[in-house]
């Protein structure tokens, strides 16, 4: 490939003044600009699309995976405020089948609801809300971002801040304020990526059980009808009763921050739900009359940068079940690695128990002003195989606002918070800490 020479001077505006900006609204931005704002920061969250949602509306992820003890969600206040929201748009029956607090069971995600109900709690706290800014560039001052710049259909603009959150679940604004980041496994290679969808007009009740349906496909794969690099269907019910999702694609080898793979993604994705809805219908009882209720409308990414923290954890503390004095989530969730080659690997923790994860791991090593609020967190590729899950996302952004809104309280920078402090202040918010 080769380069030219592009260079170009000008004026832009500065849009916003505030005190906390959160780029992304994934379950991150989610958590993080509702904290922000609980505590009084003055706080704006910009988002690339025209709603809220991240994975959870465009990337048509479900279920809520469980991050449970006691049959009580380790997610609180604001995942759970989610969830509440969420089920305010649900028929009660509807709301009575999907508990967000239970045993070793998952919620259900209505997305359109899930956005509803994002963007509900986000204007309740008091936060504002950007959408169709993507985030371009930073102006660095010393060591900190002084302003976000933003493409938009209006062009360039700039917003200033006194701290800045990333929750773009790639790592976006740390890059740009150039923060260094480790990406993928051993091997380089991220988790897979994931193109979901749902079929409805299906008789679910009646459907053969899992191990026969990955029989037939394996079937379908031995004659050639389907080459998905998955050896089996992954599917989960979903909030309509004749429905059921599919999080079976495998998009394996490509990155998710590099734009050409990701172009070539979707289309390999849908090549693959191509064939698999064929194979359903041709093959599987049940599926003959199986409609495509909807395709998510982005590839879904598990993995791309994450970013060197103040701390770093690895899957040691998944193995010991580490608690530290500075922890501000808990979580529970299994490793679970989709492979690029080779067997899944998912490895359990105990019902009861659960690991914590750092205040440090949030904190951007190489930028004064900047925390990470998403998936980018500074944790090596087994541990964020177990803690990226959408609840578990949600504490962390949250964690990262509280972080954000008490360094601007003492006008300090949020790596001279101290981590135990966060957890108090969460804590007295409503964590389950
Ligand atoms: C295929 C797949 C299946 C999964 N299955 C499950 C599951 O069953 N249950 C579960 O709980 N979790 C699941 N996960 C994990 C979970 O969905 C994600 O890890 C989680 O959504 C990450 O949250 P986030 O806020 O960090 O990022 P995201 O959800 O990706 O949100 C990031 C947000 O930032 C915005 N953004 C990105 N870049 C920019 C930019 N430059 N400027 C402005 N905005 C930007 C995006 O549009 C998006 O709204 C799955 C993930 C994938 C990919």
């Amino acid at each position: 490939m080769k380069n030219i020479a592009y260079k170009k001077q000008q004026d832009i505006p500065v849009i916003a003044s505030v005190d906390v900006l959160v780029v992304g609204g994934g379950p991150g931005g989610l958590g993080a600009a509702v904290m922000a704002a609980r505590q009084g920061a003055k706080t704006l969250l910009v988002e690339r699309y025209g709603c809220m949602g991240g994975m959870a509306f465009h990337g048509e992820v479900n279920p809520f995976m469980y991050n449970h003890v006691a049959g009580r969600s380790l997610d609180r206040p604001v995942f759970v405020d989610w969830c509440k929201a969420m089920q305010k748009y649900l028929t009660p029956n509807e709301a009575e089948r999907i508990p967000y607090d239970h045993g070793y069971g998952m919620t259900l995600v209505s997305k359109e609801f899930a956005m509803l109900g994002m963007e509900d709690l986000v204007l309740e706290s008091g936060a504002k809300i950007l959408y169709h800014h993507t985030l371009a560039d930073v102006i660095m001052e010393g060591n900190s971002i002084k302003y976000a710049v933003f493409q938009s259909k209006s062009g360039l603009s700039a917003i200033e801040s006194k701290t800045f959150i990333d929750c773009t679940g790639d790592g976006d604004l740390a890059v740009a304020a150039g923060c260094k980041f480790e990406f993928g496994g051993d091997d380089g290679l991220c988790q897979p990526m994931t193109t979901c969808f749902k079929l409805g007009g299906i008789d679910v009740k009646n459907i053969p059980d899992r191990k026969t349906i990955n029989q037939l496909y394996a079937e379908a794969r031995a004659r050639g009808e389907v080459d998905s690099p998955r050896d089996n269907i992954l599917f989960f019910t979903a909030v309509d009763q004749d429905v059921l999702h599919f999080n079976t694609t495998r998009i394996i080898k490509k990155s998710g921050v590099n734009a050409l793979d990701l172009s070539d993604a979707e289309i390999e994705g849908r090549r693959q739900i191509r064939q698999i809805i064929e194979f359903l219908r041709k093959n599987v009882p049940g599926f003959a009359n199986a409609t495509l209720r909807s395709i998510a409308c982005i590839v879904g990414i598990r993995e791309s940068r994450r970013i060197i923290g103040q701390a770093y954890q690895t899957k040691d503390d998944f193995i010991n079940r580490a608690k530290y004095p500075d922890g501000i989530a808990r979580c529970n969730y299994p490793v679970d690695i989709h492979g690029n080659t080779g067997a899944d690997q998912c490895v359990k923790i105990d019902k009861n128990d659960w690991y914590e994860i750092r205040y440090g791991t949030l904190v951007a090593a190489d930028c004064n002003n900047l925390l990470i609020g998403c998936r980018a967190l500074s944790v090596d590729h087994t541990l964020h195989s177990s803690i990226r899950i959408m609840p578990a996302m949600c504490s962390i952004g949250q964690a990262a606002g509280m972080g954000a809104a008490l360094a601007v309280k003492s006008g300090v920078k949020p790596g001279e918070i101290d981590g135990s402090v966060v957890r108090a202040e969460l804590k007295k918010n409503g964590a389950e800490l």
